[in-house]
């Protein structure tokens, strides 16, 4: 049989590939440049960038298997640590994330490495709601196994979705530049024989520090030289990017979900009102005639509280 070689293409991006004809499904991703955007945004300290680098590069890898056109992801890790809750949402290949505390600096760890256990914390849930187009969405949670992201990732994938799962996360910086970011994940799939999964943890060490491999070698010379010998099969790529959905539509929204009652206290404080979007830092402004014409509409149709 001959070797498989991937073409090499440059940027963010997810490679859905099959080991074994297809007896365990492998997800690897780049996410170098969406995750320096992110950081930019939120002017994030290295710490905070790689809690939400290897947050998105998760989140990514959930997104990217949504079918749907509208369907999306959002993930949140809620721990006791210092940085405050982390939120993530991917839409197929597009995603965006924040945190309470962006600014948030730790000593490194013994190993030299950014604490991102420690900022998270240890105790506390990761949340996963799929928004499958349908009235309820699907909703997940498990508790925090290490606040690392990874193992918090493989440990809800385990517990709650019944698949075991391999997952690799990392985000390699230097000062405020992030130099390599991605994620890998490995499940095998029904019928998977014993001796792939023992390949496959034997192999694990190879793809733990995965920032380090990513800035060392090419994402598809890494699927090669990892699986080689296990029939890798590059199935699909999907471009990534850091991307935000929010709008003046949606900013109307949260406004009327504060209530008509908080809303006339803007009105009657005539200031108007500034809203800025969490994910992306953009700012909208809304003058008191606007915020009265805005209640009077919500009154007539009833609007409901939307996510932004
Ligand atoms: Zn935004």
């Amino acid at each position: 049989m001959s070797e498989y070689r991937f073409e090499r293409r440059s940027g963010d991006e997810m490679l859905h590939m099959t080991l074994m004809n297809g007896q365990a499904r492998v997800l690897l991703c780049e996410t170098t440049e969406l995750t320096q955007r992110c950081s930019d945004i939120h002017n994030a300290t290295p710490l905070a960038t790689a809690a939400l680098g290897r947050l998105m590069a998760g989140t990514l890898m959930m997104s990217v298997q949504l079918k749907g056109e509208h369907e999306d992801v959002s993930v949140t890790v809620k721990g006791d640590g210092p940085i405050g809750t982390l939120v993530c949402v991917g839409e197929h290949g597009n995603v965006r994330a924040c945190c309470d505390d962006p600014g948030l600096t730790l000593p490194l760890r013994e190993d030299g490495k950014l604490n991102v256990g420690a900022a998270v914390g240890r105790t506390g849930r990761m949340s996963v709601v799929k928004d499958l187009g349908m009235r309820e969405p699907y909703v997940g949670q498990c508790q925090l196994v290490s606040g690392e992201i990874a193992m918090d990732f493989a440990n809800y994938f385990t517990a709650s979705e019944q698949q075991p799962s391999l997952v690799a996360l990392g985000v390699l910086t230097s000062g405020e530049r992030v130099l390599k970011a991605g994620g890998l994940l490995i499940q095998p799939m029904p019928g998977c024989e014993e001796s792939t999964i023992e390949q496959l943890e034997l192999r694990s060490p190879m793809f733990a520090d995965i920032s380090r491999e990513l800035a060392a070698a090419p994402k598809e010379e890494l699927a090669e030289d990892w699986f080689r010998g296990m029939e890798p099969r590059l199935l699909e790529r999907t471009p990534l990017r850091y991307r935000c959905t929010c709008s003046r539509e949606r900013m109307e929204r949260a406004l009327l979900s504060m209530g008509s009652a908080d809303l006339k206290e803007i009105i009657d404080d005539d200031r108007g009102a500034e809203l800025g979007c969490h994910f992306c830092g953009s700012k909208y402004f809304f003058t008191t005639d606007e915020l009265k014409a805005l209640l009077a509409s919500g009154r007539k149709t009833d609007v409901q509280d939307d996510r932004l």
